[in-house]
Formats: structure tokens, C-alpha cells, sequence
């Protein structure tokens, strides 16, 4: 069976549009308020959720992949409705605890008429998820062979290395994604399968600004120099550079579409990376899959709500 062990942070996102975004000391009126669900770790759980249940037609030799979120909530509404958005999506919350004194992670998020935004983050709970409990849920996984784990950088930093250096030694595929972008540990580097940082993560990771096809290769190599077996390199509109230790890599191509909210996309890309690692496809095949449903997430308002499923993803032309 396959298994994507995701371990990371769940926010809920308020966003305000308005005409413009305030001064400091300054009170704009809003127009209109929007709350979401979101958090890196939700979102890339929540994808993986979605593309892990194969839908209609599917190849029945595919079994569904299972999704289990590590995070931390607060002891109030928005832990409560977050659970409850977890269970609705078929998420496996065994290892989610609800934290007596944090509140749980919030966004504030500012929009201005152009698309501009401003954005403060209270991480609450976030902040406060630990290596035991990380250490309890893998000690609770059979079959490493069958396991992606995924992680990002919105929780301590010391916690995402603890749960890379257990799983790595346990025989479990680790996957990175090094968002937001903050510098590494290097020996936490040799023990990831994969590392998908965007070009701007990419660039604070070795120093190589990421423009092209070829500055993509390059930093590839550094990471690969830095011990990381297989690198992909998400390029926006144009795809993904992926690459491991022993080849030149390859620019995957992201399919043609008209993007009216590239929110999530990152996200998106990670959990659908995962589920068909997990499903036993090879990279580069993983790397397609999830430029296919990245490319589904950016033709639709929002986070979560742009998230694809599995037959949508499948139904496109190869
Ligand atoms: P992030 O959202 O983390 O900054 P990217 O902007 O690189 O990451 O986007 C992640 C992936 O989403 C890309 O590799 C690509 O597959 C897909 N994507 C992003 N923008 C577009 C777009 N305009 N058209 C098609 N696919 C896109």
C-alpha cells in the first residue's frame, strides 16, 4: 500500500482585499473577507489526499495511497474546523495533536487591487510541534520501503531535522520542500531522497540565481555536491528541472494553461510528488504527474479549494 507520512503546519488564512494595502499606523477599509484553510503542510496533505484516491477508470493494479498528517493545532474553533476539514478529506489525523496553550497558526493576509499582498503569520501551534511527537508517529509505521515522508520549513526547524534523520535511518523516501527558504543544516541535506525548492529557495540554497534551464542544472549539481541524491528545481510556468546525482538532468515541461491564482501551486506539486513516488514511479515520471496537477491548481481561485483530484489529473492528455 502506498503511504505519504506529511509533517508540517496547518493555518487558517484570513485574507482582506482592499483598494490598497495600509502604512504602518494606518486603517484601511476592506472590501471583502475570506476565510480559508491553509498552512504548507494541510495544503501538500490535503493534495496528497485528493491524488492518492484513484477515481473512475483507473488503472486497478494502482492501490490508493494513504495520507497521515503530523501538525500541531490549537484548543480552539480553528483547530476544531481544521480537524474536522482533515477527516472530510480522508486524512489520517491519528498524530495530530490539539496544544493546551498555543492557539492555533493564523494568517493575516493583505490584497491590494493590483495582486499585491502583505502577509503576517502568528505560527501558535505550529511552533510547538516536537520531535516526540514526531518520533511517536514513525515509530508507528510498518513497511518503510512503502513510505514517503514530506516535509517543508514552517515548523522548528530542529523538529524537520529530527523527523528527516528518523526517517532516512528507518528506510523511508524523505522529500523536502525547502519553503519558506531558510538556510540548512548540511548533514540534514545527505539524508533527503528529494529536495524541491522553487528558484527563489534554490538561489538561498546555493547561491545561484535560477533563471534558466542551465542556472537550474548548476544548482542541482551544488545540491547534489551537498549530498542530495535527486534535486527538482520548480520553474513556474515553465515546469520543473529534475535531476539526480548520475545524470544531466531534464527540464519536464509544465502543460500549457491560462493561471488565474498560482496559490498553492508549490503545494500542490509536493503532495502529488509524493503519492506517485509512493505508487512506485520512477522521478522523472513522479515530476510529470505533479507538474500535470500544478498545472489543474493555478486555473483556480484559492488554496486548498484549487486542489485537484486524482481523475481530473488522469483525464489530461499525457
Ligand atoms: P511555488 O508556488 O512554490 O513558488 P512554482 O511557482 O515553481 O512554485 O510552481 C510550482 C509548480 O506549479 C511548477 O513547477 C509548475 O508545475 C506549476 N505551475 C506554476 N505556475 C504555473 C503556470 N502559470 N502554468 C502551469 N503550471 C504552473
Amino acid at each position: 500500500m502506498p503511504f505519504v507520512c506529511v509533517i508540517g503546519s496547518s493555518n487558517t488564512d484570513m485574507v482582506i482585499k482592499a483598494d490598497k494595502l495600509p502604512a504602518p499606523g494606518e486603517t484601511v477599509i476592506g472590501g471583502s473577507f475570506l476565510m480559508n484553510p491553509g498552512g504548507k503542510g494541510a495544503n501538500q496533505a490535503v493534495a496528497a489526499a485528493r491524488l492518492g484516491l484513484p477515481g473512475p477508470g483507473a488503472d486497478p493494479l494502482v492501490a490508493p495511497t494513504s495520507v497521515l498528517f503530523v501538525a500541531n493545532v490549537g484548543n480552539d474553533v480553528f483547530g476544531r474546523q481544521a480537524l474536522q476539514q482533515f477527516e472530510r478529506e480522508g486524512i489520517q489525523g491519528d498524530f495530530i495533536t490539539t496544544d493546551a496553550d498555543e492557539p492555533s497558526g493564523v494568517a493575516l493576509i493583505g490584497v491590494d487591487s493590483r495582486g499585491e499582498n502583505c502577509i503576517m503569520v502568528a505560527s501558535g501551534a505550529n511552533a510547538r510541534l516536537g520531535e516526540q511527537q514526531v518520533a511517536v508517529a514513525l515509530a508507528s509505521l510498518t513497511n518503510p520501503e512503502e513510505i514517503v515522508v514530506l516535509l517543508q520549513l514552517e515548523t522548528p526547524i530542529p523538529t524537520v531535522a529530527y523527523a528527516i534523520r528518523q526517517s532516512h535511518q528507518r528506510g523511508m523516501r524523505v522529500v523536502l520542500n525547502p519553503a519558506p527558504a531558510q538556510p540548512l543544516d548540511p548533514a540534514v541535506l545527505a539524508c533527503l531522497y528529494a529536495i524541491t525548492p522553487n528558484e527563489t529557495e534554490a538561489e538561498l540554497l546555493t547561491g545561484i540565481r535560477v533563471v534558466d534551464e542551465e542556472s537550474a542544472r548548476q544548482a542541482a549539481q551544488t545540491l547534489h555536491q551537498a549530498g542530495v541524491p535527486n534535486v527538482v528545481i520548480t520553474l513556474g510556468a515553465r515546469g520543473a528541472f529534475v535531476s539526480n546525482a548520475s545524470e544531466a538532468g531534464t527540464l519536464v515541461a509544465a502543460p500549457p494553461v491560462t493561471a488565474v491564482d498560482t496559490t498553492a501551486a508549490g503545494d500542490c506539486f509536493n503532495g502529488a510528488l509524493a503519492v506517485a513516488l509512493a505508487e512506485g514511479c520512477s522521478l522523472t515520471d513522479a515530476v510529470a504527474f505533479a507538474c500535470k496537477a500544478a498545472s489543474i491548481s493555478v486555473t483556480r481561485m484559492g488554496a486548498q479549494a484549487s486542489l485537484p483530484y486524482r481523475h481530473e489529473v488522469d483525464s489530461l492528455p499525457l
